[in-house]
């Protein structure tokens, strides 16, 4: 049986008419939805916004900062601006006291004029130009990542004396959306590094790694901590104490499958640390997700269902925000949101989702098996929840604070 608001698996039948072995929910009937809150319902409901649109829940962007300070209260949180750069969402972040992980001076500057402090700022791009770097440090901030010489010269040169940590590539292959290879170099390199940039007069911090995005395995830290107190010990015998260990974002966030909660991820790390570091170091985290995803809705709207051939069980549902708009997390259906209609959740069938352009993998969900209700027609709403994560961020005009690429024109 279905309930309103209720998750629910059963099994689905796969677009070839073979059987997924995957598993299926039931679309929450938004009656009585648990994912959208009262606040974000009413608003849709008074203002009734052009669709589409995300919706942004302040109260929740502090409570989901709160709840991870409570869970992990050892550690700085950075809040990673990437995950939803919105300057009402920043300012409300340093309110609550937080700090920031930047990536770019778009981002730099942003925090800044939202009254964050140059202190609260960390750097933790390792792929940035001199030029980026000396820009970070004319506005006073004074603590950077890298992960290569090239970078650490820079460092060097363009912030001299400021606070540096070392990224280190951590293998954690079950990461829902991971970073592969593009960050951080073999641990032995770290250690290499990071007592080179104590020769040039950096102030050495200790080791950063991330575990890759929507991590779900609380295990996944283990790997990485033991790691970094390797990088700590090797270092102490050169003669460079580290006192540091930033174990960057990855925090998950539930979405058509349950995540394990921050105490949960927060037991896994403070066991690790025990475990491997004789004196436990300053511990930094940098949540994205977990800070800006459920606070988010977007209201999106069917701008057409449709079968391939009357005979097709399942149907195309359109909507007026496809993978270019703001679901780019759906590149190869690794997000699966949350989705929510006005109608009862049955009668429904099973449908495949696509986006509104001409592009042909502006296709949002085939693989993975969805079911919307039989009555969904063109004109009505569909509400993609947890969606205040790398949403926005991707489809706006200016990502992680880079600019839009220019169009030029000739003749
Ligand atoms: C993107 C990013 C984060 C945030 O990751 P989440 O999975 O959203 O928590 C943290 N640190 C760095 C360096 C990042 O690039």
């Amino acid at each position: 049986m279905v309930r309103a608001g209720v998750i629910e698996s059963v099994t689905a039948t796969a677009p070839n008419g073979g059987q997924l072995g995957i598993t299926v929910h039931a679309v929450l009937d938004s009656l009585a939805s648990p994912g959208l809150s009262p606040r974000l319902r009413a608003f849709l409901d008074e203002r009734a916004p052009a669709t589409p649109c995300l919706v942004v829940d302040l109260e929740v962007v502090r409570t989901n900062y709160r709840a991870l300070r409570a869970a992990l209260p050892e550690a700085a949180i950075f809040y990673a601006v990437k995950a939803n750069p919105a300057p009402e969402v920043v300012a409300a972040l340093v309110a609550e006291g937080s700090s920031f992980d930047v990536a770019s001076t778009g981002e730099v500057d942003l925090c800044l004029a939202q009254g964050a402090s140059p202190e609260s700022l960390s750097y933790g791009n390792p792929i940035k130009k001199a030029a980026d770097i000396a820009h970070a440090h004319a506005r006073g901030v004074r603590r950077f990542t890298f992960d290569s010489d090239g970078d650490l010269a820079n460092l060097a040169e363009h912030a001299p004396g400021s606070q540096v940590w070392c990224r280190f590539l951590v293998d954690a292959p079950d990461s829902g959306t991971p970073f592969g290879r593009k960050f951080g170099c073999s641990p032995r390199m770290a250690l290499r590094l990071l007592a080179r940039a104590a020769d040039l007069g950096l102030d050495v911090r200790g080791a950063c790694f991330h575990v890759g995005s929507q991590h779900t395995d609380p295990a996944a830290w283990t790997a990485g901590i033991a790691q970094a107190a390797w990088i700590s010990r090797g270092l102490a015998e050169a003669g460079v104490r580290t006192t540091s260990l930033n174990l960057g974002g990855g925090f998950p966030t539930g979405y058509r499958d349950p995540a394990p909660p921050a105490d949960v991820h927060a037991a896994a790390i403070r066991a690790a640390v025990a475990e491997h570091f004789d004196t436990a170091p300053e511990l930094v985290i940098e949540p994205g997700r977990a800070i800006a995803a459920t606070a988010g809705v977007i209201r999106a709207e069917v701008v057409l269902v449709s079968r391939k051939d009357d005979a097709d069980e399942h149907r195309w549902v359109y909507l007026d925000i496809g993978r270019y708009s703001g679901l780019a997390e759906t590149e190869n259906e690794y997000i699966a949101y949350r989705l929510s209609t006005r109608h009862p959740a049955t009668p429904d069938g099973p449908v495949i989702i696509a986006g509104p352009t001409c592009d042909g993998d502006d296709v949002i969900y085939q693989h993975t098996a969805y079911r919307l209700p039989t009555a969904l027609r063109a004109g009505d709403h569909v509400d993609i929840l947890d969606a205040g994560a790398y949403t926005a961020s991707y489809s706006s005009v200016s990502f992680n604070g880079f600019p839009p690429l220019p169009t030029l024109f000739v003749g």
